[in-house]
C-alpha cells in the first residue's frame, strides 16, 4: 500500500517543490504523451496544481454528478439553479511558487449539441478575488480543457471559486494550473486518465485496501441493493454496500422522487418483503412530492439496527473497476470504488459480489452476457415482443415541479435548445413519469446527453410558456420549484442468468421449483408518445400500455445470478428477464423483495462456502428456510416481561435490587453506599418485601 513518507522522498529527489497541501502538486515528472505536440514535453521543476471540482471544500449551489464517470473520466459538478445563478463553489489551495499561473478548466458547453443560441451553462473562475477573463462553458459540445486565463499569484494560500453566471447547469470537472506556458493538458481520454492519476498520486491520493474480506460486496444502493445489504447482514453475512450518491434509495430517493410500486409479503413466502416495508417511505402514491416524502434517512437508519462490525456503508463512492482471479478470469476478487468528495480509491475484497447498479456495470466489465432493448418475438415466443429485435428502451425521466407565488416571477427568455412555438408548447406545471427521454439511445453510455435532453426540454418549454405563449399570464406567478439533477433510469442492460423469465412465465403463472418473491405489477410498457414524436426530432414524453395478469408470479432464484460469472449476484432492474417480462418485474417493492432473497442466498453462500449457483443445485432447502422466516428486525424497548427488578439512576446506570446481581456489576463501595442511600429514601416496596406487608 502507498505510504506518504515514500511520496515525500521521491518528490524531494525529483524536484524542488514539495506537496504542500491537498490539491497541490509538486512538479509533474512524467512525460505526458499526447496528440498535441506541445503535450509531449517532460515537465521537470515546473510547479502545477490539480483541483478536482467535486472535492472543493464548499460546493455552494453546485451539485455532484457521477453518472457519466466512465464516459468522461470523472465525477464533475454542475450549477443546478433552474435559471437562477447558484452560490459559488470554493476551495483553498497552496501556491508553491510565486509566478504567472496559467489556469485551465475542464468543461463543456452542454447545449452546443442542439446547435442553437448562446451556451447555457456559463461560469467564471475567481482566484484570490480576481475574476479570470474567460467565460467558461463556452468551448463546444465535448468535454475539453478551456483556458480561463493567466494570473499572477503569490506563494502561499489561495482561494479558488467557481462563479456561476446563468443557473443553467454549467459544469466543471477539474482545474489545472501551471506556470509552464507550454503545457496544455491533454483531451485524449486515455492520456487524460493517466495524467489525472499521476497528479492525484503526486498529491498523495492513492488506492487503499479495505482489510476485510466481505461475504458480499454490493455496488449500487437503490431499493434492490439496500434491501439486499440489510437482509444479508441480518442473516449473518459481512457486507459492504457501495453507493455513488450521498443517499440511498436510487429512484426512490429525494433526488429522483419515484414512488414505490408492487407488493410485498405475498405467498409462497409471505415473510419476504419485511426489509422493503421497514425502509419504505410512509407516503408514496402516484405523483411527485417534496424531498422529505422520500425519507432518505430512513433507509440509512435501518443500518443502525444491524451490528456495526458486520457492515460498511460507503456513500458517494462509485465502483469503477473490478479485479479477477488470475487463475479464473470468470471469478471476481475485488471491486474498486472512488469517493467523489475525497478522491480516495478503495479496493474491496469479497467472496461474492452483487451488481445493483441498474446498468449492469460490473456484469459488463466481467464480459457477462447481457440483453439490451427488445428481443425479437421468436426468441421467447412473446406476443408483446416486436417481430424484429430493436434497441428501444423505456427512457430516463427528469422529474420536475413548479409552484405558484403571490407575485409574478420572471424566467430567462432562453435562445438555446429546442425551439418551442404555440403549436409545440406544453401547457403544464410539472413533469412526472411521462417526461421521458433517451428511448432510442444507450442508457449507460449516453446518460449525460439523455439527462440533459430531458432537462433542456423542461427549461425551453417553461421559457416559452412564461415569455411568449398566448397564455403566459396564467403562468406569470409560477416558478420552477424543483428539477431533478440526476434523472431516473427505467431500463438499461439486463444480464443473462441460468433462467430468463418471459412474458409467458408471468401470464401462465409458471411456478418454478426455485420460486422466491413474487412479481405483482402489471406488464407496464412505455413508448415514446406518438403525439410528441410527431412534433419533435427526438421524443421527451412517453405513454404507457398496461396489461394485468391473473396471479402474482414468483420469480425463480436462478434469474438472480449471472450465468457466466461465477460469483456475481444480480439485483434490481438488471435481473435475468426478457424485455417483455421486465416491464412487470421492474418496480421497486418487487426488486427490493428480490434483493432480500439475494441477501439471504449470500448468507447461505457464506455459511456453506458456496457460489450463487450452488444455492440452487445443493443448498436450496437452506435458502427456503430463510425465505420462510424472513428477515427479523428487533423492536426497540419491547417492554418489561421477565424477572428483573432494579433502579435507574442516570449517572450510575441500571442497577438491580438483588444484592448478588448488583455485586456482579463491579460498582465501587462509594457508589454502592450512594445507591443504598437513594433507594432507602425512595421507600419503594420491592418484590421481596411484599410478603411482609400482606
Ligand atoms: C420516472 C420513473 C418512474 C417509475 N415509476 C415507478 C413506480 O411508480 N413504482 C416503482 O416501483 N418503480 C417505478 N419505476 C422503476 C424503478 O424506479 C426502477 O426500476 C428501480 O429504481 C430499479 O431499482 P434499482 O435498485 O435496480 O436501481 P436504481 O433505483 O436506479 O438504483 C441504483 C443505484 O446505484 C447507483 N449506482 C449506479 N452505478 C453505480 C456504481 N458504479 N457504483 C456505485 N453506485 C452506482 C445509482 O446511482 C443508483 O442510486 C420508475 C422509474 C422511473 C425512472
Amino acid at each position: 500500500m502507498y505510504k506518504r513518507r515514500d511520496f515525500i522522498k521521491t518528490t524531494i529527489a525529483g524536484s524542488s517543490v514539495l506537496l504542500l497541501s491537498r490539491n497541490v502538486f509538486g512538479s509533474l515528472k512524467q512525460s505526458i504523451k499526447g496528440t498535441n505536440d506541445r503535450i509531449n514535453v517532460t515537465v521537470v521543476g515546473k510547479p502545477c496544481l490539480w483541483l478536482e471540482a467535486e472535492e472543493f471544500q464548499y460546493l455552494g449551489g453546485w451539485v455532484i454528478d457521477q453518472q457519466s464517470f466512465t464516459q468522461m473520466g470523472s465525477a464533475y459538478i454542475m450549477a443546478h439553479g433552474m435559471g437562477v445563478p447558484v452560490a459559488d463553489a470554493t476551495t483553498v489551495c497552496e501556491i508553491p511558487e510565486k509566478g504567472l499561473w496559467h489556469v485551465w478548466v475542464r468543461t463543456r458547453n452542454w447545449t452546443a449539441v442542439w446547435k442553437r443560441g448562446a451556451p447555457a451553462g456559463r461560469f467564471q473562475v475567481i482566484i484570490n478575488g480576481k475574476t479570470m477573463p474567460e467565460t467558461l462553458g463556452t468551448n463546444g459540445a465535448a468535454w475539453a480543457w478551456q483556458k480561463a486565463g493567466t494570473i499572477k499569484i503569490k506563494k502561499g494560500g489561495a482561494t479558488v471559486a467557481l462563479h456561476d453566471l446563468t443557473g443553467f447547469n454549467g459544469r466543471c470537472d477539474a482545474i489545472f494550473m501551471t506556470t509552464d506556458a507550454g503545457l496544455i493538458p491533454t483531451n485524449e481520454p486515455k492520456e487524460l486518465d493517466a495524467f489525472r492519476r499521476t497528479m492525484m498520486e503526486q498529491m498523495g491520493t492513492k488506492r487503499v485496501d479495505d482489510p476485510v474480506v466481505y461475504d458480499l460486496a454490493i455496488a449500487g444502493g437503490g431499493m434492490a441493493g439496500t434491501c439486499m445489504a440489510l437482509a444479508a447482514i441480518k442473516t449473518g453475512s459481512k457486507v459492504v454496500l457501495i453507493q455513488d450518491r450521498p443517499m440511498l434509495g436510487g429512484c426512490n430517493s429525494s433526488e429522483i422522487r419515484v414512488s414505490l410500486g408492487g407488493g410485498t409479503q405475498i405467498p409462497p413466502y409471505p415473510n419476504i418483503g419485511k426489509v422493503v416495508n421497514l425502509i419504505s417511505p410512509v407516503m408514496g402514491s402516484g405523483g411527485t412530492y417534496s424531498a422529505d416524502f422520500y425519507e432518505d434517512e430512513r433507509k440509512a437508519n435501518a443500518f443502525r439496527l444491524c451490528p456495526s462490525d458486520r457492515y460498511r456503508l460507503c456513500l458517494n463512492e462509485r465502483v469503477f473497476a473490478v479485479e479477477t482471479d488470475p487463475n479464473d478470469p470468470k471469478r471476481i476478487t475485488a471491486i474498486i470504488a472512488k469517493n467523489a468528495r475525497t478522491g480516495i480509491e478503495t479496493r474491496y475484497l469479497a467472496k461474492n459480489f452483487a451488481d445493483c447498479t441498474g446498468d449492469a456495470f460490473i456484469a459488463r466489465l466481467m464480459g457477462a452476457e447481457t440483453m439490451y432493448g427488445r428481443e425479437e418475438r421468436s426468441r421467447f415466443k412473446e406476443t408483446l415482443a416486436p417481430e424484429k429485435a430493436d434497441q428501444l428502451v423505456m427512457g430516463m425521466s427528469v422529474i420536475w415541479r413548479s409552484k405558484k407565488l403571490k407575485e409574478p416571477t420572471a424566467f430567462p427568455d432562453i435562445d438555446w435548445g429546442l425551439e418551442f412555438t404555440e403549436d409545440k408548447v406544453y401547457y403544464i406545471r410539472g413533469g412526472d413519469w411521462e417526461w421521458e427521454t433517451g428511448q432510442y439511445r444507450n442508457m449507460a453510455e449516453e446518460a449525460e446527453y439523455i439527462r440533459d435532453y430531458g432537462m433542456m426540454a423542461i427549461y425551453a418549454n417553461w421559457s416559452f410558456l412564461k415569455n411568449h405563449s398566448k397564455r403566459k399570464d396564467e403562468w406569470a406567478n409560477d416558478v420552477l420549484e424543483w428539477v431533478s439533477p440526476v434523472g431516473g433510469k427505467r431500463e438499461s442492460y439486463r444480464v443473462v442468468g441460468d433462467v430468463i423469465i418471459t412474458q409467458n412465465d408471468i401470464e401462465k403463472n409458471v411456478i418454478y421449483p426455485d420460486a422466491t418473491a413474487t412479481s405483482t405489477w402489471n406488464l407496464d410498457n412505455h413508448f415514446p408518445d406518438p403525439e410528441n414524436v410527431a412534433k419533435f426530432d427526438e421524443p421527451f414524453r412517453a405513454c404507457a400500455y398496461h396489461r394485468c395478469y391473473e396471479k402474482p408470479f414468483p420469480v425463480p432464484y436462478r434469474s438472480l445470478y449471472a450465468r457466466d460469472v461465477k460469483n456475481l449476484f444480480l439485483g434490481g432492474r438488471i435481473i435475468s428477464v426478457s424485455r417483455a417480462a421486465f416491464s412487470a418485474t421492474r418496480v421497486m417493492r418487487t426488486l427490493g423483495s428480490l434483493g432480500e432473497v439475494v441477501g439471504m442466498a449470500a448468507s447461505v453462500c457464506a455459511k456453506e462456502n458456496a457460489e450463487p449457483r450452488d444455492v440452487y443445485t445443493i443448498h436450496f432447502d437452506k435458502l427456503k428456510n430463510l425465505m420462510e422466516q424472513g428477515v427479523r428486525f428487533q423492536t426497540y424497548h419491547p417492554g418489561g416481561t421477565g424477572t428483573y427488578e432494579g433502579y435507574h439512576f442516570k449517572e450510575m446506570g441500571h442497577l438491580p435490587v438483588d444484592d448478588a446481581e448488583r455485586a456482579k456489576r463491579n460498582i465501587s463501595p462509594e457508589q454502592e453506599a450512594e445507591f443504598q442511600r437513594r433507594v432507602k429514601s425512595l421507600g419503594v416496596i420491592h418484590k421481596s418485601m411484599e410478603k411482609d406487608i400482606q
